[in-house]
């Protein structure tokens, strides 16, 4: 038996281990770095370094890198060895502060948006030291936030340290007025929900359209699919078993607390929660999280697939991202407490988020757009496109209260009687879930509900985060000098709900008189990623990151470009994998088959005229009528590809080419291979089919 006291976090440079291993000063200028954001020094660094290489050479390291979170969507790493020349051929571990601090990766063959030409090629990585080190395979990881020679921002970590920082200053400012003057910092939490597919590799290995794409191009559906609601929750099977048991472990050595583990809907679909942490460090550990996952699926014979959707017709994968802003005298800003009909300061922070999410629900629908999620959002399976806020009803009551000027009446904590003697009783929850709502209150949180499975959540919330400080910031600048503070924060409050009540929707977000609802309201509902990612550059999106200091006009239309050339290059290579499949597999397993009825057919015949040969001819003739518009679908996809270059006046305009001409030839010749598939024989038939990726049959 593992003593999991020991395990857990035996491979970071956590706190125990720098407060034994650092001088008394040093330990206590680097807490003040990590606690309250203070610049740090060299000597310092020095110390820390020092220190961090003892402890990863006696942990068996040789290597140390700069790990990093560019726009590629994956985490990159450059790995160089602690060897040092120390005359005479001899050789020491040498690890200084200024290695700590500073590397320098070329910076060139990362994703710039344009921002740098190739030639300045030079980039930075910077030490985070909110983030602990940590060790994976003999190798010390430094968590860096990535910049060019210029000064501008390429990574997906820097902007979300920024925004943690902003919203940390706004909202100790307001809560200094509102009379919290021992308040010093604010910091946003977050744990993330992470869905995910586990699949055998044999199977994996035999889909060139996994191994490209991540899923499936064609496959008809098994059988069986997910309406009989057995896997969720269901009895996990040994073998995955032994994976869960495997990766928490893990994760436990990094310091990442998994918590929660089950079946999730779909069939071979599972659910990985962790405890949550500051956004930074949940950043983090959800990307090593994903990694983790993949490498320990491997050792198991599985593949771990991320994709937001892999298989059609059962579910995808998402993840819940949820979120809390808290104070480092221990309270949490989103709770209501007891009453919170008096209380001005939670009112206050939760009147901030309803007019963050309203204003700002355009920059939310585009921070989870990709290739992958436009297969979720919108199709009964996950929240819609459209964003809208779920309060429950408590806080939608008193919401109203608020804006009517009546009084509030909680329903207040009930108690669940099991009605069994064996069992007890437990307090319920005062309000029950709602499970379509994109953005629901939980408690003393929210829970962001329309994340793809594969996306780094650092986007979202620095999104998240901008926004309500921004809102903050102006609650703040209009109470700071008001007479009577309480009264106006009153004004305020209700003016507020009023305002943006709109985006409050506590109803089934999956029906279609929600959308026309919706559309009254003046909520957006952008359909597709292109369309969505449109609202990036608009003027009051880029004022909000300018005027809060998290990126530069220049670094969001960078970031804009990314995404967009980012989306079209991955549907490219979708429609190339499926051109692929069907003309070097499909089209000549179909001939192949259709071949050997014919064979059938005529040896019958020439037995004698008499025997029936209709089984044989009838699939023949529907496989043929099927066969030809599929090579016809096929040549028409391959047309559109070719054409792309006639419309890359501008990424938006590729990216919309792609969805509407290249990704619509697409589906309708997965439709084509699709029904052939049901009619072939599985002998003839090139790739596994659904029932046995997902069912083993
Ligand atoms: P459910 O399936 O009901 O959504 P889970 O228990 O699976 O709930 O996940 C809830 C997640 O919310 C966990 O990761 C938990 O750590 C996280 N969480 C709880 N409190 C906070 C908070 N204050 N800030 C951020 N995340 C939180
Ligand atoms: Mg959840």
């Amino acid at each position: 038996m593992t003593n999991l006291t020991v395990l857990f976090g035996s491979m970071v440079f956590d706190d125990r281990k720098m407060q034994e291993r650092l001088p008394r000063v040093t330990y206590k200028a680097l807490k003040k770095t990590i606690k309250n954001g203070e610049p740090l020094d060299l000597s310092v660094a020095n110390a820390v370094a020092n220190a961090m290489k003892d402890w990863a050479v006696e942990m068996g390291c040789t290597h140390y890198t700069h790990w990093f979170q560019p726009m590629t969507g994956v985490t990159a790493e450059k790995h160089d060895s602690f060897i040092c020349p120390a005359g005479d051929g001899q050789i020491i571990m040498e690890f200084s502060g200024k290695e700590l601090i500073k590397g320098e990766p070329d910076a060139s063959s990362f994703p710039s948006g344009g921002i740098r030409a190739t030639f300045e090629a030079r980039g930075y990585t910077t030490w985070d030291p909110t983030s602990p080190a940590f060790i994976r395979d003999k190798t010390l990881y430094i968590p860096t936030a990535f910049c060019s020679y210029t000064g501008e921002v390429l990574d997906k970590k820097t902007p979300l340290l920024r925004s943690m920082e902003r919203l940390s200053n706004v909202a100790v400012q307001l809560l200094h007025l509102l009379g919290k003057t021992d308040v010093t910092r604010v910091t946003t939490t977050v744990g993330p929900e992470q869905e995910y597919f586990l699949i055998d590799k044999k199977m994996y290995d035999a889909r060139p359209d996994l191994i490209y794409t991540g899923r499936t191009l064609f496959g008809a559906p098994a059988p069986k699919g997910q309406e009989l609601e057995d896997h969720y929750f269901g009895s996990i099977k040994t073998r995955v078993a032994a994976f869960m048991n495997d990766l928490d472990e893990e994760l436990w050595k990094l310091g990442i607390m998994a918590k929660t583990k089950h079946n999730e809907v779909a069939p071979s679909q599972h659910e990985l929660a962790p405890i949550f942490a500051t956004s930074n460090i949940a950043t983090d550990h959800n990307e090593l999280t994903m990694e983790v996952m993949k490498k320990t699926a491997e050792k198991h014979g599985l593949v771990c697939l991320l994709h937001e959707k892999p298989f059609a017709g059962v579910n995808g994968s998402g993840k819940h991202n949820n979120w809390s802003i808290s104070t480092n005298t221990g309270e949490n800003l989103l709770d209501p407490g007891k009453n919170p009909e008096n209380n001005v300061q939670f009112q206050l922070f939760l009147a901030a988020v309803i007019k963050a999410v309203h204003e700002y629900q355009d920059l939310l629908r585009l921070t989870v757009a990709s290739a992958g999620n436009d297969h979720r959002l919108g199709a009964n399976e996950a929240p819609p496109a459209i964003i809208s806020m779920y309060l429950g009803d408590d806080l939608g009551a008193l919401v109203e209260s608020v804006i009517r000027g009546t009084e509030y009446k909680s329903s207040g904590e009930t108690d669940m009687l099991t009605g069994v003697d064996v069992l007890p009783d437990f307090c319920k929850d005062s309000s029950d879930r709602n499970r379509t709502s994109p953005f629901a209150f939980t408690g003393n949180k929210f829970e962001f509900r329309a994340l793809g499975s594969s996306l780094n959540i650092a986007c979202p919330n620095y999104m998240l985060n901008t926004m309500v400080a921004d809102e903050l910031a102006q609650f703040y600048e209009e109470l700071k000098s008001a007479v009577d503070l309480e009264a106006a924060a009153k004004e305020l409050i209700r003016r507020t709900f009023t305002e943006h009540k709109n985006i409050i929707f506590n109803g089934d977000n999956y029906s279609q008189e929600w959308v026309e609802e919706a559309a009254r309201r003046g909520l957006c509902n952008f359909r597709s990623m292109p369309e969505a990612m449109a609202h990036y550059v608009d003027k009051k999106n880029i004022d909000l990151f300018v005027r809060n200091g998290i990126v530069t006009e220049a670094e969001i239309r960078a970031r804009y470009e990314i995404e967009l050339e980012h989306y079209s290059k991955q549907i490219r290579i979708e429609a190339l994998t499926m051109i692929d499949m069907a003309e070097k597999r499909i089209t000549p397993a179909v001939i192949s088959f259709v071949r050997e009825l014919s064979d059938a057919a005529i040896a019958k015949k020439s037995l004698s005229a008499s025997y029936s040969v209709f089984a044989e001819t009838s699939l023949i003739e529907e496989l043929s009528g099927e066969l030809e518009q599929f090579v016809k679908k096929t040549a028409v996809l391959k047309e559109a590809v070719e054409n792309a270059g006639k419309h890359s006046s501008s990424s938006q305009e590729l990216a919309t080419y792609y969805r509407e001409s290249v990704f619509a030839a697409m589906e309708e010749l997965r439709v084509l291979g699709d029904a052939m598939e049901r009619k072939t024989s599985a002998e003839y038939w090139p790739y596994p089919s659904y029932g046995e990726i997902l069912f083993g049959v």
